[in-house]
């Protein structure tokens, strides 16, 4: 984008930025091309239900295998993704890989098995995901084998097409979850106006949680007031057995983390369910 404002602007910049304005653009060309060259892969995170120990949940994670800088992470690369657009083909090449993996774990793990998958806003533009629902239909598979993650700042200024497409998943039984909920904005009015499912607490909430912490008292709020409006609640980033202690006792219904597993591909995902 720099180089479109005119030659003379690389004057200014310094050595660093210059650096990392001429990998972004090369980022961009590389992304581009990847989806074609099969480099993107989603790894697994399980999702544990607190009560019972089980896990019919999973986050997908996308990963990107690149031939030079070696495995690539979405925090680096989904928001060049983003701002380019490739993120509606990359988040389409996300759901359909999603799809039929869940597919198969329903079979194997029973038909409740449900994948999540991180959406941007920017897919909502153009109503990308439109045809999912009929996707999902052709495959065989319930609406809510899908959980669409998607954070609070799509929702609190929600444009119509956002509306629309939030009512379409409702209708095909798609499930939404808010991810990263509390890190956004302090407005909680969307949570009456649209119909979630799932709340995610941040990680920024769990990293620090002890007995008399006061991220103890915010996660026992936000689980009490998303059960008394309907919604379960996962907790991100559980790394120790005293964080999933606390998120239990306070009645959290799920949880994922590395205490339980970090991402993993989908055979190791297998073996995890395995012991
Ligand atoms: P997120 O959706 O909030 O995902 C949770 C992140 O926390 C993941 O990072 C996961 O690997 C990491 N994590 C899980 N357990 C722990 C833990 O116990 N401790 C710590 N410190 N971290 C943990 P990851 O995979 O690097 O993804 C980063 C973000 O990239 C995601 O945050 C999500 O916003 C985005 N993302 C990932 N895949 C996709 C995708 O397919 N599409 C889009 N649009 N965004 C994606
Ligand atoms: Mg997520
Ligand atoms: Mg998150
Ligand atoms: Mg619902």
């Amino acid at each position: 984008a720099a180089k479109a404002e005119g030659r003379n602007r690389w004057r200014y910049f310094t050595p660093a930025m210059q650096k990392a304005a001429e990998i972004r653009s090369r980022t961009v060309a590389d992304l581009r091309s990847a989806l074609a060259l099969g480099q993107f892969y989603l790894q697994y995170q399980p999702i544990v239900e607190l009560e019972s120990g089980k896990v019919h949940k999973a986050e997908a994670l996308i990963r990107w295998q690149h031939p030079v800088h070696g495995i690539i992470s979405p925090a680096e690369f989904i928001p060049i993704a983003e701002e380019s657009h490739l993120i509606i083909d990359i988040g389409n090449w996300v759901f359909q890989q999603a799809s039929r993996q869940v597919a198969c774990w329903q079979t194997a793990y029973g038909s409740d098995f449900q994948i999540s998958i991180n959406q941007s806003p920017v897919q909502f533009h153009g109503e990308s995901s439109a045809h999912w629902a009929s996707d999902l239909n052709r495959m065989g598979l319930e609406g809510n084998s899908i959980v669409v993650e998607i954070t609070e700042g799509l929702l609190l200024d929600a444009s119509e097409t956002v509306s629309r497409q939030l009512l379409a998943y409702r209708d095909a039984g798609i499930q939404v979850a808010i991810d990263d909920f509390g890190t956004g904005y302090s407005s909680l009015s969307y949570l009456k106006k649209f119909d979630i499912d799932y709340l995610k607490i941040d990680q920024s909430f769990v990293r620090n949680l002890t007995p008399d912490s006061s991220d103890r008292v915010l996660c026992e709020a936000i689980i009490t007031m998303a059960h008394r409006l309907g919604m379960k609640v996962i907790a991100e980033g559980v790394e120790t057995q005293q964080q999933g202690d606390i998120l239990k006792l306070a009645d959290c219904d799920y949880a994922q983390g590395y205490l339980f597993s970090r991402p993993l591909s989908a055979d190791a995902f297998a073996g995890f369910m395995l012991e």
